[in-house]
């Protein structure tokens, strides 16, 4: 194992589980307020104690985000929920809103405060600033290259803490309007629409009805659209340079996401310490993360700032030549699934593995589990128990996916 933390997000409980049994070091999530993703599922006060107990027993830590840039009727309903939060001790509260911060500290003074990367932070005084402001850990801005990282962690105590993988925002540090205009729904309270992955053309104002393509290419341009960040190759890099924890991004994405990702990157850590297997292991983390939708990739400001290289104005995204079909829920040799996808006997599936590997198996029969009877066909949602060939142990929150054909 590395000293550098592997943060992933978990958007609700199965998540959560899902990150840790392939190979979180902590996972992040929010409340049903207060907190950056409205529509990510988020967890109930109960689901959070829950949460806190699992990564625990587990030992992950576990970090609450307390994100939004409050208006003044927020701050009374968010200090009740941090004395709340407080009692039931996360390992870190995330905040991005200075007053939040103040509040913080007052209301959950034995919780360790997270500065996020929407504050915004892009050099060693802002940093020194936030850190003799109680500041236990700070996600930088994601504007930063690896210079500028290495500087900062040279002039501070403070944790560090890096976006290494997910979806960018073309605005600064998330900080961003686009959503709220456009569709009423605010980025910067959690409700952000996606406009920038919209598809735009120009209209003249005296011909209207008639939309002329900003790209030549005649189908309209993705203008704001940006790769996705991925730094699976950086990540050597990363932990010389002091990074205390690297942080992937997608409270929203799908378990498919979640759990490749974590895979890959959980692989490719621990793959650092051994220069035998280093360059196989990426070879094939590169592999697993062309697998999942994406708008292909990019080091963002990692090197140099983007240029248009790092913009994908031709389509909003990569179709993901992998379907997952279900979520383990009990373990065992014949495996309770909660299927995501149609799943009839003798299909060819592909138990994903925690080292990168996966085996494919036949699936030799299928039963409902609530009546016991065989059945010829799971639809998604459905609970059921498969035998399989090969046998193989499965094991709790593991995924089980299939070829998109
Ligand atoms: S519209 Fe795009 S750039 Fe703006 S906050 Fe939403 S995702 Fe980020």
């Amino acid at each position: 194992m590395t000293t550098c933390e592997l943060l992933a997000p978990a958007g609700n409980l199965e998540k959560l589980k899902i990150a840790i049994r392939y190979g979180a070091d902590a996972v992040y999530f929010g409340g049903k307020e207060f907190s950056l993703r409205a529509k990510a599922g988020n967890l109930t006060l109960e689901e959070i104690e829950e949460a806190i107990v699992y990564c625990r027993d587990h030992g992950v830590k576990a970090y609450v985000t307390v994100n939004i840039f409050a208006r003044n009727r927020d701050l009374m309903p968010v200090r009740r929920y941090l004395s709340l939060l407080s009692r039931l001790g996360p390992d870190a509260i995330i905040v991005s809103d200075p007053g939040i911060l103040a509040l913080s500290r007052n209301q959950a003074p034995n919780v360790p405060i997270h500065l996020s990367t929407q504050a915004n932070t892009t050099n060693y005084l802002s940093a020194l600033f936030w850190q003799e402001h109680g500041v236990k850990r700070i996600n930088l801005a994601r504007e930063l290259g690896i210079e500028e990282i290495r500087h900062i962690r040279q002039k501070i105590t403070a944790e560090l803490e890096v976006f290494i993988h997910g979806a960018l925002c073309i605005s600064y540090s998330g900080r961003c309007m686009l959503s709220l205009y456009l569709t009423g729904r605010d980025a910067n309270r959690g409700t952000c629409a996606h406009p920038c992955r919209y598809s735009y053309r120009l209209q003249e104002e005296k011909r209207p009805g008639e939309f002329f393509p900003v790209e030549e290419d005649g189908r309209g341009t993705y203008i704001f659209n940006s790769k996705d960040l991925c730094l699976i190759k950086r990540l050597r890099e990363l932990v010389d340079a002091g990074v205390d924890s690297l942080k992937i991004e997608g409270r929203m994405k799908g378990i498919f996401y979640l759990a490749t990702v974590v895979r890959a990157y959980r692989a490719t850590l621990d793959a650092l310490l051994d220069d035998d297997i280093y360059p196989s292991t990426l070879k094939k983390a590169e592999r697993e993360l062309s697998l999942i939708s994406s708008r292909q990739y990019t080091e963002n400001f990692f090197d140099h700032p983007p240029d248009d290289k790092d913009m994908l104005y031709n389509g909003p995204k990569v179709v993901q030549p992998y379907l997952p079909v279900a979520v383990v829920i009990k373990g065992g040799k014949r495996p309770q699934l909660r299927t995501n996808h149609v799943i009839r006997p003798h299909d060819e599936l592909e138990y994903m593995d925690t080292d990168l590997s996966e085996t494919t198996f036949s699936v030799t029969d299928i039963r409902d589990v609530k009546t016991g009877r065989r059945i010829e066909k799971a639809l998604s949602g459905d609970m059921i128990s498969v035998g399989c060939r090969p046998e193989i142990d499965f094991a709790p929150f593991s995924l089980i996916r299939k070829k998109n054909v």
